[in-house]
């Protein structure tokens, strides 16, 4: 499995990388840990003309806080992230989702920029961007600009970077008093993709919930939030039953396919049972 020709550039800053993304429009593809495009490359369903190497430019690598603000660089590997003890301390949800990508080989070159650039629905770390609200930040030609999680997942493999963009870093706000955390992943078998998986974040005071975010993998083309849960779960008490009735509208509004895995309505079983599992320890 022998990829096709390219052109390959390694440039070492954004800047250099950026111009030579421009210089190649839509012929142009970005390399980050090669998890996703070499495969692509290999099996020959993509053909880029010119493939750049971003992983030399330092600048893109590392958790650093900013006031209330959690800043990860797009090339920081999926090992890096899961073992941080900022992101442990500041956005846990993404190190359990991403304790759950495939094995240490694909988690020490992966990257967090490259599992949300590719955009597969299957991905767990998509799903957790989502739920923590985080702002992606891509630069291109005309300077940067800041996209929310919600909006970046347009379609399967989508995203709403343009060719000549480079997306940067990736920004966390600080979660408050009151939150608690957690992801359910089903999988067929150890170190597999999510058949579903549910990223849960709540807020409690007193025993109640005073705010959910439940955000889906794999129930439809992108990351979807389960909204008729999260309006469910406001104002619930965390003892009684409302947990339980509010996962039962998890699937509401997504369109999860059927392939070998599993079915579409099996799919939504899970959904729910997932939400369940996952708000209820998210809720302590
Ligand atoms: C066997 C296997 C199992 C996996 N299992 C899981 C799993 O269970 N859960 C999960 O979430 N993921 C899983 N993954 C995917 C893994 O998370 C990869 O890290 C991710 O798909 C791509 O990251 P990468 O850095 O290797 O990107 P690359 O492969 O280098 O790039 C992927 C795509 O993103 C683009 N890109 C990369 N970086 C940028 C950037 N900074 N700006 C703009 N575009 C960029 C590239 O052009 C390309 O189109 C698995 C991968 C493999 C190989």
């Amino acid at each position: 499995m022998i990829p096709p020709s390219f052109e390959y550039t390694a440039p070492r800053s954004v800047e250099d990388a950026v111009r030579a993304l421009a210089e190649g429009g839509e012929e142009a593809k970005v390399l980050a840990g090669g998890q996703s495009l070499m495969p692509l490359l290999r099996m020959r369903l993509a053909f880029p003309e010119l493939v750049v190497d971003v992983g030399g430019i330092p600048e893109l690598r590392g958790v650093r806080e900013d006031g209330d603000t959690l800043v990860i660089g797009a090339l920081t590997t999926h090992h890096t992230v899961l073992r941080d003890p900022l992101v442990r301390r500041h956005a846990g949800l993404l190190a359990k989702a991403t304790a759950t990508v495939a094995d240490p080989a694909v988690r020490h070159r992966g990257t967090l920029g490259g599992a949300l650039a590719h955009a597969d629905p299957a991905g767990d770390v998509p799903t957790a961007i989502v739920a923590l609200d985080a702002e992606l930040v891509a630069q291109g030609p005309d300077g940067r600009r800041s996209i929310p999680a919600a909006e970046f997942f347009t379609d399967y493999l989508q995203s709403t970077l343009s060719p000549d963009e480079l997306l940067v870093e990736v920004r966390l706000p600080k979660p408050g008093d009151g939150w608690g955390f957690h992801y359910e992943k089903f999988r067929r078998a150890t170190q597999e993709w999510a058949v579903v998986g549910v990223a849960a974040a709540v807020r409690r005071t007193n025993g109640r919930i005073e705010e959910a975010r439940v955000a889906l993998t794999n129930m439809g083309p992108t990351p979807v939030r389960a909204r008729a849960t999260e309006a469910a779960l406001a104002g619930a008490d965390v003892a009684g039953d409302a947990i339980a009735r509010a996962a039962a509208s998890a699937a509401e509004g997504t369109a999860p396919g059927t392939d070998l895995a599993a079915s579409a309505e099996y799919r939504a079983h899970l959904a729910r049972v997932l939400t369940r599992r996952a708000v209820t320890a998210a809720a302590g």
